[in-house]
């Protein structure tokens, strides 16, 4: 192929994507709205993709625009001299590090925990997986969807000897709420733990929300903070800062090996050979943006996520889960109709909205996380949404077939074997040509199926159905 046939293959596979641009896709990607600050991210991006940050003395400039993104952070998040930070590959990345500094800071805890409310992110049961350390959940109000502190405090001394962290979120992905940070502040610095808020997707929303509850470094006996840039910082995909109060916290993250023939390893992340590129992208677009940049779209996203909750609360049979305290928006239903249905139809008009399943009892919702793009066009949204219900209401929810149902519960997640997996894809009519799986137009029904799966098959199946896709 010629270079100019490349780009238009490269352009022809983009089209089966979702948009990452006009604020009309409510997950995945957050979109500034200002042309400049994503053509300058994207130019960084070019200067820098083939720089190596293995090492901050062989790259320089990477090293001086990592300590001005964590300098910047720090004032945002009113961190003192002492807060450090690095900058990792994204959310999950900057988790795992903050979960391997707490559990190698105590290493004479043989079998560590951490103490987390149930909405935490998945990306702890991740870092939980990866480190052999064990997360216990602890129930959130139920009404408020945020971390019950006395609940928290119980579970840190029912596992005393053994709490190498505590982690909540500001907010949590969910339900976009903050959780009581001040109180499990308390509760973590009286007994010497470690406390680590998930501000992976409020970091750069919540300092310009006026009467946010306190969450960052202002609140004493928070340890570490997580903050994505590559979502409200509008920077390209790529970039998160992990921050530590203090770099004694920070130690046990690195790693070095002298223990082998070739240069003496030194990390400060995961990533050993990593790009430059996204580091320099979003050096760039926090430059264009500054304090005063995110001030604006901040306003103009909170202004258009209030749009969105009234809105929804005037719709009939849908309402919010719970009054959002940043830019996320959770949507309930009242069983008129279902929320996966919705969110088909919504496709269907432009916009995607994420389902999310049901969970300990809760139903399945719809998520949506407002951009600051997103905000002109809540009327539009709210259109969409209106008729989508009506048309999904006129279909009625949707039933999962009794057999399909029956075959799913007697299925053992650990005994999930190709030919099981191939009969259920044939029953659910996921069945493509050879072998392979087919993703269908509607998604409704794969959704209402998995959702009645116990969350351990959900996940089997789940692989299951990710060792077919990446099978070239
Ligand atoms: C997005 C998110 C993460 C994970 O971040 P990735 O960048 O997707 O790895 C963790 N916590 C919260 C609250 C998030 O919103």
């Amino acid at each position: 192929m010629t270079p100019a046939e490349i780009i238009d293959r490269l352009a022809a596979l983009r089209e089966a994507d979702l948009p990452t641009h006009g604020g009309r896709t409510l997950a995945y990607v957050y979109d500034s709205g200002v042309a400049e600050a994503d053509e300058l991210g994207r130019h960084a991006l070019a200067m820098y993709g083939g720089t190596n940050g293995l090492d901050p003395t062989a790259f320089p400039s990477l090293l001086a625009m990592e300590n001005d993104l964590v300098a910047f952070a720090r004032g945002v998040l009113h961190g003192g001299p002492d807060v450090v930070g690095s900058a990792t590959s994204g959310g999950t990345e900057s988790i795992i590090l903050a979960v391997k500094a707490a559990r190698d800071a105590m290493p004479e805890v043989s079998d560590p925990v951490m103490i987390v409310p149930t909405t935490i992110h998945a990306a702890f049961d991740k870092a939980a997986h990866y480190l052999r350390v064990a997360t216990v959940k602890v129930d959130v109000d139920p009404v408020t969807f945020r971390a019950d502190p006395a609940a928290m405090a119980a579970a840190m001394d029912d596992h005393r000897e053994r709490v190498v962290l505590v982690a909540a979120s500001a907010p949590s992905y969910a339900h976009g709420v903050v959780d009581p940070i001040e109180q499990l502040a308390a509760a973590t610095s009286s007994r010497g733990l470690r406390l680590h808020v998930d501000a992976c997707i409020g970091g750069w929303v919540l300092p310009w929300v006026e009467d946010a509850p306190a969450w960052d470094f202002r609140v004493p006996g928070v340890t570490s903070i997580s903050a994505d840039l590559h979502k409200y910082a509008y920077t390209p995909k790529g970039v998160s800062l992990l921050l530590h109060a203090h770099p004694d916290g920070r130690r046990t993250q690195f790693f070095a090996s002298a223990d082998w023939p070739g240069y003496t390893m030194l990390n400060s992340t995961v990533q050993s050979t990593k790009s430059g590129g996204p580091l320099a992208a979003a050096w760039a677009v926090v430059q264009y943006f500054g304090v005063e940049g995110y001030a604006r779209l901040v306003r103009t996203t909170m202004g258009g996520t209030r749009a969105l909750v009234d809105g929804v609360e005037g719709l009939e049979h849908l309402h919010v889960v719970v009054p959002p305290d940043s830019s996320l928006v959770a949507v309930g239903t009242d069983g008129a109709c279902d929320v996966f249905t919705l969110g088909d139809l919504m496709l269907e008009r432009g916009w995607f909205v994420q389902p999310q399943m049901g969970f300990r009892g809760g139903p399945a919702t719809l998520h949506l996380s407002v951009s600051a793009a997103t905000a002109a066009s809540v009327p539009a949204l709210l259109d969409a949404l209106r008729e989508s219900v009506i048309e999904a209401v006129a279909a009625g929810p949707i039933v999962v077939d009794a057999n399909l149902r029956a075959a799913a519960e007697s299925i053992d997640p650990a005994a999930l074997d190709d030919a099981t997996f191939d009969g259920l894809l044939q029953v659910a009519g996921l069945a493509g040509e050879g072998g392979v799986v087919a993703v269908p137009e509607r998604m409704a029904p794969v959704n209402a199926l998995l959702d009645v799966a116990p969350p351990a098959l959900r996940e089997a199946l789940l692989v299951a159905f990710l060792d077919r896709l990446t099978r070239p």
